[in-house]
């Protein structure tokens, strides 16, 4: 009986040891299947976020206005951006068939020494791209990054003018001013007779060099813009500046007319738009001769203040016209200057025009007259 009992209950142990451990099993197997679960849960999370990435990768590249091109260590093409053909021409297969001859250097150059290589080359007509390729991995894959740097060269083209030009407008009175303190200097012991002459001189040519400073600095501030704070009445800036010409007018014998119909007002810089007036209405006058006429005259059209300034003077030579608006642009250099002129009076009106939305034009016949016309969106 009692071995029967320690039979029973060994079997019962074991019985129950062989269900515990089948339990665990279970319990193991089931473990690992919701591992496995989560494991690939985490996979496709990943690979979802590596799909967006790629996505938004793709999207930042492909509205890029520059072209990206990625070469793989064996010179192969294995991506390029959707402004690479816009740019190109084509996109080409591999590094050999890289165009122009200078991107194709900066390539290989980069992907030999390891360092970033540019180049910058002329395609087509008067256009410019320049390339920079950097090595992106140590087993010579290349990306090269096209850009179209033809504005950019036109406009640093026009800063060398301008600094070029400015120093030679300069240079000149400057000059005449040291020449004429020389011979003053020398004068006043040995023949003080010619000393007001120079004096004069001097005198004038110190009034230009101050003049040509003064518009510069005028068009150095209009070109980082107006300040369009106020709503500004025009016609009582045409008044203003009508009374500072009465007398220059009476002077040089040209009649003067200033019209303005009602109240014309626009969103903008009084100062500026003062200096717009004076500049139109001074070349008028210098550019008439006595005898002529200059009209001036505001009225408001479709929303629009129209500012007209017209004259009976020498008028401009019709291939002239499209440049008269450049920095120091002059068709009769001699008149500009004996007139007081510094080549610089319509580059400010262009700008003053152009900070403020509006648009000027010129129509002129050679020995007749010219009238300059600005639009500007009138205010309310
Ligand atoms: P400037 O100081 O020489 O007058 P602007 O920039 O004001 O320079 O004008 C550029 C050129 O345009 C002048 O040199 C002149 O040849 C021409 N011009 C401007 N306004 C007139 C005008 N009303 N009549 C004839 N020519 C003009």
């Amino acid at each position: 009986m009692e071995l029967g009992i320690a039979l029973a209950l060994i079997v019962a142990a074991f019985v129950l040891g062989w269900l515990g451990a089948a339990r665990r099993e279970r319990g193991r197997a089931a473990g690992a299947a919701a591992a496995q679960a989560a494991l690939a849960q985490q996979l496709n999370e990943r690979i979802d976020r590596l799909e967006e990435d790629r996505q938004r990768m793709d999207l930042v590249l492909s509205s890029m206005l520059e072209g990206v091109i990625l070469f793989d260590a064996t010179g192969q093409v294995t991506y390029a951006n959707s402004a690479t053909e816009g740019h190109l021409g084509t996109v080409p297969r591999s590094v050999e068939g890289l165009l122009p001859l200078g991107m194709r250097s900066a390539v290989e150059h980069a992907a030999a020494e390891r360092t970033p290589a540019s180049s910058e080359a002329e395609v087509g007509a008067s256009r410019w791209l320049r390339g920079s390729a950097v090595p992106v991995h140590a087993d010579g894959s290349v990306l090269l990054v096209v850009r179209d740097v033809t504005e950019a060269r036109r406009l640093e083209a026009v800063r060398r003018d301008f600094v070029a030009n400015a120093s030679h407008e300069l240079k000149t009175p400057a000059a005449t001013i040291q020449a004429a303190a020389e011979t003053i200097r020398r004068a006043s012991t040995d023949d003080p007779s010619v000393v007001p002459r120079f004096a004069a001189q001097l005198e004038g040519e110190a009034i230009r060099l101050s003049r040509i400073v003064g518009d510069l600095l005028d068009l150095s501030r209009l070109e980082s813009g107006s300040e369009l704070e106020d709503v500004v009445a025009l016609d009582a800036v045409l008044r203003d500046e009508g009374e500072r010409f009465e007398e220059p007018a009476a002077e040089a014998g040209v009649h003067l007319t200033i019209t303005a119909n009602g109240p014309t007002r626009v969103h903008g810089s009084a100062r500026d738009l003062a200096l717009l007036v004076r500049n139109l209405v001074d070349n008028a006058i210098r550019y008439t001769s006595a005898g002529g006429s200059v009209d001036v005259a505001l009225a408001a059209d479709a929303g629009e203040a129209v500012l007209t300034v017209s004259d009976t003077g020498v008028g401009i030579p019709t291939r002239d016209l499209p440049r008269v608006f450049e920095r120091f642009y002059r068709v009769d250099r001699a008149r500009s200057r004996e007139t007081g002129g510094t080549g610089l009076g319509l580059s400010i009106v262009r700008h003053v025009v152009e900070n403020h939305g509006g648009r000027v034009s010129v129509d002129s016949e050679l020995g007749r007259g010219t009238r300059f016309e600005v639009r500007l969106p009138a205010a309310g």
